[in-house]
């Protein structure tokens, strides 16, 4: 950690100069066989890893016809070469997406092909050698599957389902990555990812009563398996206890107090991440996703709210209904998402964000705030990847974008835009995303949050900014790291119900 140091700011960003292999063998740590089997891949890299890659790459190829048109559309037009923050922050080339993309695309030029087969150097073809494979996993698992490469793509090809295809062919011959695969371990077994278990979970949350009490002066409840209860909220387990993404948490809880909603947290669904997505794996995802209906189900609950995480949001925007019955297009055959589909009130979107909830709840006067509360902070808005490119929120294009910013402006008098090169869709990736936040990466989170860095340094040096709000743990945690090594003050990132729950007046409804 102490002789990382950050990238110095570019002046005007441009192409960076190539430093071939400069992030060659940096790659994350490899799962171990323990870690591995308990969540049902090969323990180790199996004898014939060769054969069952390939056989792999074909059911997949078959499965997911985007990924057969990623690897036949390719023009090398090169307009996303310089869109990746990991290239701009390790000017590595094979950091670039299409370089990326090619460490798949030629071996599957080369065995599912017929020039590839016929005459494999003339297409850039090549055999799935050990040393291929060894740089598959160094540079698939230094990409956060944040899209930004896909949105100046002109084909719209899309490296993120590329580098999660290659995770998922890699974890079926036993060569998956620690982090990811450690933590849905953990999630399986205990609930969350990080290990929380329910006893620790519940004094968390009847501490965290007793200092709103102490803070506010009134009874804001934490509620825990609380059958019967209105809404359910599924949030990242980081909310428990990390700083600063415990304050949005009693954002959250002061907004359901202050709106009279009855509410619920689950000691069975604990973690609103879902790593599944990370490593490519469906039958990961829908684990994962299923225990939140079980949660849902057994609780009775009418409406599932998501909190501040965004490949959560993604997760269960895009994919929650068909993988569990919380939204339109649940499985007719599935029994389970077919009652949770019953259960649920329709009148409201399921799922909601939190995001979503409370700017409703503004909307309907039904909140006030001290506004002032907040004027210590001039505040920007990092959109998050997976939220910003992944999802939508409310019932217009770019609520997503507008929903959050919305709920600042009306908690807070000083808010300013980063670089709009920087924003909305074309946001960078805080660095840490996709399976990537794990301190044996902690070289490319540096270097990879260079272009976020150098945004928020220009919004400090022409409007004085000194807090950027976010709606994802993964980049508040990401940041709460790399902040102090590009010279900042580690709270300066926070949550946007952070600021709901500073200036949120309770005991004021409307
Ligand atoms: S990290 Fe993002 S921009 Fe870079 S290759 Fe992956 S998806 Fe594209
Ligand atoms: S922008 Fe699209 S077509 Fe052009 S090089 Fe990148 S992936 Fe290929």
């Amino acid at each position: 950690m102490s002789d990382i140091t950050a990238p110095a700011y570019r002046v005007i960003p441009i192409i960076p100069a190539l430093k071939p292999g400069a992030m060659e063998g940096k790659g994350p740590f490899v799962a171990s066989e323990k870690i591995n089997e308990a969540i049902g891949f090969p323990g180790n890299l199996v004898d014939d890893w060769h054969d069952k890659a390939i056989a792999k790459m074909g059911e997949l190829l078959s499965k997911y016809r985007s990924l057969k048109v990623y690897m036949d559309a390719c023009v090398h037009c090169g307009a996303c070469s310089d869109k990746c923050h990991y290239f701009i922050g390790t000017q590595d080339p094979k950091n670039m997406p299409v370089a990326r993309q090619d460490l798949m695309r030629s071996v599957y030029r080369r065995y599912f092909t017929l020039p590839g087969k016929l005459f494999p150097k003339l297409v850039g073809a090549r055999d799935l050698t050990r040393e291929v494979l060894d740089e598959w996993y160094n540079y698939f698992n230094q990409c956060s599957e944040c899209r930004r490469c896909s949105v100046f793509c002109p084909y719209g090809i899309d490296t993120a389902e590329v580098t999660m295809a290659a995770r998922e062919i890699l974890d079926s011959i036993g060569y998956g990555q620690k982090y990811s695969n450690e933590i849905i371990g953990k999630v399986h077994k205990i609930g969350n990812n990080l290990g929380l278990p329910g006893p620790a979970l519940i004094d968390t949350l009847e501490g965290l009563e007793e200092d709103v009490k102490e803070d506010t002066g009134i009874d804001v409840k934490f509620p825990i398996d609380v059958k019967g209860a209105e809404v359910l909220l599924i949030t990242p387990s980081a909310d428990f206890f990390a700083e600063p993404h415990i304050d949005s948490l009693i954002g959250y809880a002061k907004v359901f107090h202050a709106t009279g909603t009855s509410w619920t947290l689950s000691s069975m669904a604990s973690e609103a991440g879902n790593f599944g997505m990370f490593i490519g794996n469906y039958e990961q995802l829908r684990k994962i996703a299923l225990r939140i209906r079980e949660a849902a189900l057994e609780l009775g609950v009418k409406r599932i709210v998501v909190g501040e995480c965004g490949h959560a949001w993604r997760v269960a925007y895009s994919f929650w209904n068909t993988l569990s019955g919380v939204g339109d297009g649940a499985s007719e055959v599935d029994r389970f998402a077919q009652m949770l589909q019953k259960q649920l009130d329709h009148r409201y979107k399921q799922p909601t964000h939190i995001c979503e909830f409370t700017w409703d709840a503004i909307e309907r006067n039904a909140l006030t705030f001290d506004k002032a509360k907040n004027d210590k902070h001039i505040i920007t808005f990092h959109d998050s990847c997976n939220v910003a490119r992944g999802s939508r929120m409310g019932d217009f294009a770019g609520g997503q974008f507008e929903i959050p910013r919305n709920i600042i402006k009306a908690v807070a008098n000083n808010f300013v835009e980063m670089d709009p090169n920087t924003t909305r869709e074309r946001t960078f990736c805080c660095g840490g995303g996709g399976g990537l936040l794990t301190d044996d990466l902690l070289e490319i989170r540096v270097k990879g949050a260079l272009p976020r860095m150098e945004a928020l340094n220009q919004a400090k040096e022409e409007h004085g900014v000194n807090f950027m709000a976010t709606i994802c743990a993964i980049c508040k945690a990401q940041f709460t790291k790399v902040l102090p090594i590009y010279g900042f003050d580690r709270r300066v990132v926070g949550g946007v119900h952070q600021l709901v729950s500073n200036a949120i007046i309770l005991g004021d409804k409307k």
